[in-house]
Formats: C-alpha cells, structure tokens, sequence
C-alpha cells in the first residue's frame, strides 16, 4: 500500500516552487526520527501533498535505515571477533603452565656434552611452569656473571634465556635464575652455561 501510495504521490503533487517545504535539515531530523510525533506530524501532513518533498523524505529515510543496518552488522562482527578472540586466549592459556617450581641443579660432577669430564649422573629435570634455578657450578667456577639458557638443540637459538650472577656461598659458586619454561612442551632439551662471549657448555635436561 505504502509503495503504490508513494507511485502516485512522486506524481501526482509536483512543487516546483517548493512553498512550505522544511529545510533540508529539518527534512534529516525527521527522516532520522529526531523529532517528536506532534512536531514531525504537520510536516508528515505535508508530505503527503508534495511530491518533490516525499521523494527526499523517503531517499533519505532509505539511507538511515541502511546506515542503521550497516551499524548493526558492524556491531556483530565486533562480538564475533570478540568471541574469536577469546577462544584464542583461552586456548593459548591452556597450554601455559604457571607454576612455581623452585629446583636446585648441582651441575657438579655432572656430564656436559662436551664430553670432557665426570661420571655424569643423567639428565637434570626441570618442570614447566616458572622455575627458580639453583646451579650449583662445577668446582673452580668464577663468581661472575652467566648467560643461562635453555635449547631445543645444540647449536641453535635459545628458546630462553637469561642472565645470573654466580655468587659463592659455602664453597661453592651458586646461580639463581628464574626461567619461563611456562610456554615450551615437555620433553628432551638442553640447558646451556656460559661466562658472557664464550662457547656454552650444554646440559641435558629433561623438562616435565
Ligand atoms: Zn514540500
């Protein structure tokens, strides 16, 4: 009914001289429907007498609605990118240990891949999560400072590092250092010592 109305309205009253039309932005405040009902009613009224005025009424009515459409669907990608973003956090969360572990590593009398010395006596064990390390070094170490750093193989980029200053405590030279083994998976590494601009010495360590 509406679009056989408005066939014969874009017709039938033509206004050449536009008399009594409202401003074009009164025509925005009421196709936006920011006017009361006793306010937008004359001019409702007048609509319905002016072609020229019905057809800018219901262009412009066309383009709110479309805009307002545009604006919820922008609001629904919000909430799906949302939810997206949330699962991914979530499922990365996951496979993150935070745990606290507090290990003591004596790396004394302790096979080194380099082969040189002692009985070795296996792998030290680390757990995930955020380990507070203890090394106790092997006899004769410097009290200075250390690069620690965990490898997947020997020699590649560390998958973490980080530095410690050795102090000696009881005669013995002792590092402690927090490592973020929170993020990397179980199984076989290799946990690598070096005084800064030297060659590491590499440590089996199995982290569980
Ligand atoms: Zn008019």
């Amino acid at each position: 009914m509406l679009d056989a109305l408005g066939r014969v309205l874009s017709k039938e009253f033509p206004n050449p001289e536009r008399i009594g039309c409202p401003s074009r932005d009164l025509l925005k405040a009421l196709a936006a429907r920011q006017l009361s009902l006793t306010e937008a009613e004359p001019w409702m009224d007048h609509f319905a007498q002016c072609t020229p005025c019905f057809r800018d009424y219901s262009e412009l009515r066309r383009l709110v609605e479309r805009r307002q459409k545009l604006s919820y669907l922008g609001i629904a990608a919000l909430v799906i990118m949302a939810c997206g973003v949330l699962w991914v956090w979530h499922a990365h969360r996951q496979g993150v240990i935070t745990a606290h572990n507090y290990i003591v590593a004596d790396m004394r009398n302790r096979l080194t891949l380099r082969g040189d010395q002692g009985p070795g006596n296996g792998p030290l064990v680390f757990q995930r999560g955020f380990d507070d390390v203890s090394f106790y070094l092997p006899e004769g170490s410097k009290a200075s400072n250390y690069d620690v750093a965990i490898f997947h193989e020997e020699p590649t980029e560390p998958l973490v590092s980080t530095m410690g200053a050795a102090t000696m405590e009881n005669d013995k030279t002792i590092i402690k250092v927090t490592l973020d083994l929170s993020r990397i998976a179980r199984g076989d590494y290799l946990v690598g010592i070096r005084l800064p601009g030297t060659d590491w010495s590499y440590y089996p360590v199995v982290l569980k």
